[in-house]
């Protein structure tokens, strides 16, 4: 038998494991689809690639996964964000920590990521094949025998790691093969979903906004009236929605509750004025405008384009001069700029998804080594797992510790 290992996707996580394991002396064969590695990568952090968090605290790291995210414990103490850091840095790119720990080449490359990977891989004797893509597993008493690419063509190895992603922006390659096919050898695959991904409103004036981005506002996730979650930061109205970091967060919570009735979110435009101290603000800046109308007195608390929605949705005369606003009024644009309420209608769906939530059930999956507990030499590793995080540059994380965790087994 030719290779050691055989690993399937050649992403973040599939780059990780052929490396590591190449260099613990594997004889490695890499299988990609496209005719590229990694392509997803590139598109990363908006083509910066937010390659990991500056977070050094492992509890806190594997906390932003969840509950699940405890799977990760050893394959982050082995290979962690310093470990990830040093591993770049040795290798010539160059990193720096942005707002929020986030850790970016200085390039603002993406591609300074992938070449360096890329470089491993031939360091270390990974044979990669592109073009390659893997149509089905054949397995014999829970043993892979060989994988059948759609060429026909035929590949065996001792070990086999299927490391294809989720099923977000499927035009990069990751399309869910993976979970097709080990759901068949035999996984739990937990419902794939679209996570960190805008929300669609059922509100019509939001294509008014598209393009305006919201800084310092508190977004609160509200079900029957009960509030289930919120988040503080920067959001942007899309044509249709919402995006940003924080509803993109907020987002997997938001599709989970869909399912069960209808939600909204509600903005709060000044999260650090509480209802009185704004009343006053506004009723400052009313007093400052005396004679204007107040269609033309609230350049001071919003931005432009915000400013027709509001006074449309306040039901107040544009045209009426500040002076002769009621207190009623006035309360009531309070409390559209603490309180204003979007119907959420659906997510945006896999096309705009950062991440897929969801995936192979973990606990079939031994978290030290990444092998299977169900296929005898099969690995799993990166986003095909149930695992995701937020933003923040923990999802390649995740991938970096899981793979570098399956090139671990090799080591002589
Ligand atoms: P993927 O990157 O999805 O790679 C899987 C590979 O498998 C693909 O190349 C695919 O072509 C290949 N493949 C699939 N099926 C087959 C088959 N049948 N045969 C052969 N090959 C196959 N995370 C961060 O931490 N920081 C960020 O800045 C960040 N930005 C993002 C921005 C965007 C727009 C998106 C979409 C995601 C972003 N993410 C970010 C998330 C991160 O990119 C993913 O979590 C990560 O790429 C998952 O890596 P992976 O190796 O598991 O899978």
């Amino acid at each position: 038998m030719k290779y050691d290992l055989i690993v399937i996707g050649g992403g973040p996580a599939g780059m990780m494991a052929a490396g590591r394991a190449g260099q613990n002396g594997a004889n490695v064969l890499l299988l990609e689809k496209n005719d590229k590695l990694g392509l997803k990568l590139l598109i990363t952090g908006k083509g910066r690639c937010n390659i990991t968090n500056a977070e050094s605290e492992q509890r806190n790291i594997v906390d932003q996964f969840g509950p699940r995210g405890k799977f990760l414990f050893s394959a982050i103490s082995r290979f962690g964000p310093g470990e990830v850091v040093d591993f770049f840095n040795q290798r010539g790119l160059v990193t720096k920590v942005e707002r929020g720990n986030r850790i970016f080449p200085i390039s603002d490359e993406s591609n300074s990521v992938l070449d360096v990977l890329v470089d491993y891989l031939k360091q270390n004797k990974v044979h990669i094949k592109t073009r390659a893509e893997v149509k089905s597993i054949f397995c014999v008493d829970n043993k892979i025998q060989k994988v059948i690419l759609k060429s026909s063509e035929e590949l065996t190895a001792k070990n086999y790691a299927i490391c294809t992603g989720g099923k977000s922006y499927p035009l990069t390659g990751s399309s869910g093969d993976g979970y097709v096919w080990l759901a068949k050898l035999g996984h739990t695959i937990v419902l794939p979903r679209p996570a960190l991904v805008p929300v669609i409103a059922e509100e019509s004036w939001i294509k008014d906004l598209e393009g305006l981005s919201l800084k310092n506002v508190a977004i609160t996730v509200i079900q029957n009236n009960r509030k289930v979650d919120s988040r503080f930061g920067e959001a942007l109205f899309t044509d249709n929605g919402l995006s940003g970091p924080i509803v993109l967060d907020l987002s997997k919570k938001v599709g989970q509750l869909l399912d069960s009735s209808p939600v909204e979110l509600a903005i709060d435009f000044k999260p650090a004025l509480d209802y009185p101290t704004l009343d006053k603000r506004i009723q400052n800046d009313f007093s400052q405008f005396n004679s204007k109308m107040f269609k033309n007195s609230l350049d001071l608390v919003l931005p432009q384009k915000l400013i027709p929605i509001i006074v449309r949705l306040s039901g107040i005369n544009p045209e009426k001069k500040v002076n002769s606003i009621t207190k009623e009024e006035r309360k009531r644009l309070l409390h559209l700029l603490k309180d204003l309420r979007l119907k959420i209608k659906k997510l945006v769906g896999f096309n705009k998804a950062i991440v897929t939530t969801g995936g192979v059930e973990l606990k079939e999956v031994d978290p030290k080594t990444m092998r299977s507990k169900i296929v005898t030499n099969l690995f799993l590793a990166g986003e095909v797992l149930d695992l995701d995080g937020p933003t923040g540059g923990f999802n390649l994380q995740s991938c970096w510790s899981t793979g570098f965790a399956i090139g671990e087994n090799f080591s002589r």
